[in-house]
């Protein structure tokens, strides 16, 4: 079954507007296994939005869509269906009587103009609204379907869950459904190269997608029951880890510091931070994790010199390298490690920008780890704006930490196999 989205509204094409109720439908078409080749913005045009349904239903089994079923005269999805069905509208008694019980209920008279929102096409049954006054129309032509439904996204969504969907869902096609991988520390030409053998395989698919936290792999395989496309993504998903796994950090919905603190959970350490250009954002992406308490020992922002010697930085560090230097990111690191008895201590310093510091220029960025005393400092350079400069550096500081406990877990497991194998 092949699927397309007309949303209609000229907001939409003035930029007014997100279209949000095509993101939506396309995540719930993807769910229900139903493919969507296209979706059409078009404006309040009686001329092309019935040419825009016409080409819909030369190409597409299903048309859904949304907005222009209010009653005012620039509300014209129903008009345009008749036109591209050569129908013709009419008023229908039933749904006249809803539509003024809606306004007898708020005791508010009807405008004449709403009478609209009651009327039908031969090819049209009504789709009740029970939170507005437009009903949606389901239409049935040539083995072809039509959904409309209002613009409101609320009162939309309603009315695809408990009615639209229930409908095309029956028209079978399947499932799919889709895991998501997440890896860091690998770029996605890289990714892409490492899992090119299986990027091709025609169900599950494979997709690589380069994102803030990391390149995604975005396993997604179609089937009868969601049983049976869980089980084929399980045995997909096992070839796709033989090739990546070093760089896996979660999936789906986990963040790489939630990775991070499974990690610390279980090795029995914590972290503390000292930051200063980014200040306070890599604490806050520790703190967004329930639990967060337990392997979070806090942090510092020492955005001024005199404030990271107050955390514990020595003043000649300071006063040798300056403020914007690798050897003070580790100096802070260590202070964050020292000052709080946690394991590991992360350390940021860098340029965020609009001016250079102390001769650096914007975007140099130093980013330090001492975990239970080995250490390490990344020395970025990026040309961005001041946030994502900020969060850049954030990334890179999660990474470092991630790369040493995941590193000190491969080896513990190491020892252990080694262990067992001695003992055999
Ligand atoms: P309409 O059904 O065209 O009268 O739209 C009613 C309201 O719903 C508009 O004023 C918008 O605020 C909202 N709306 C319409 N279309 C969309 C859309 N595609 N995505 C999000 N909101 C929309
Ligand atoms: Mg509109």
């Amino acid at each position: 079954m092949q699927a397309e989205i007309i949303a209609v509204g000229t907001e939409l094409l003035l930029g007014e507007i997100l279209d949000t109720n095509s993101q939506y439908l396309a995540q719930q078409l993807t769910g229900l296994g139903i493919d969507l080749f296209f979706v059409t913005h078009v404006g309040d045009n009686m001329g092309r939005l019935s040419e825009t349904v016409q080409r819909a239903l030369n190409r597409s089994d299903v048309v859904i869509m949304t907005g222009g079923l209010g009653p005012t005269e620039d509300d014209l999805t129903r008009e345009a269906i008749a036109a591209a069905l050569g129908e013709t509208m009419t008023v229908r008694p039933e749904l006249e009587e809803v539509l003024r019980g809606w306004y007898g209920k708020r005791n508010r008279p009807m405008p004449q103009m709403n009478i609209k929102q009651a009327t039908l096409i031969p090819s049209a049954s009504a789709i009740d609204n029970p939170i507005g006054t437009a009903p949606g129309w389901f239409v049935e032509t040539n083995g072809k379907k039509i959904a409309c439904m209002p613009g409101v996204p609320h009162e939309m969504k309603k009315m695809w869950e408990e009615q639209v969907a229930p409908r095309l869902g029956m028209g079978g096609g399947g499932v799919l459904v889709t895991r998501t991988l997440k890896t860091v520390g690998i770029g996605e030409s890289n990714v892409a190269e490492v899992v090119q053998d299986l990027i091709h395989n025609p169900n599950p698919t494979l997709a690589t997608y380069a994102k803030q936290d990391g390149v995604h792999l975005r396993i997604a395989a179609k089937a009868e029951t969601r049983d049976a496309a869980n089980s084929m993504i399980a045995d997909f998903e096992a070839k796709v880890r033989a090739l990546t796994n070093h760089w896996i950090y979660g999936i789906d919905d986990e963040t790489l510091a939630a990775a991070i603190g499974k990690l610390l959970v279980k090795q029995g350490l914590k972290v503390a931070t000292m930051e200063s250009a980014s200040g306070g954002l890599l604490g806050s992406y520790f703190t967004d994790t329930p639990g967060a308490s337990e392997w979070y020992a806090g942090g510092t922002i020492a955005y001024t010199a005199k404030l990271k010697v107050l955390a514990g930085v020595p003043q000649e560090i300071v006063d040798t390298h300056g403020t914007i230097a690798g050897e003070t990111a580790l100096a802070m690191a260590t202070a964050a490690r020292q000052q709080t008895g946690a394991d590991a201590g992360l350390g940021i310093v860098g340029v965020a920008g609009p001016s250079e510091v102390e001769g650096k220029s914007v975007g140099t960025f130093h980013i330090a780890l001492d975990f239970l005393g080995q250490t390490r400092v990344v020395d970025s350079h990026w040309s961005t704006t001041r946030l994502e400069l900020k969060r850049r550096a954030v990334m890179d500081a999660l990474y470092i930490l991630w790369r040493a406990l995941e590193d000190r877990e491969e080896a513990a497991t190491a020892v252990a196999g080694a262990g067992g194998a001695g003992r055999a």
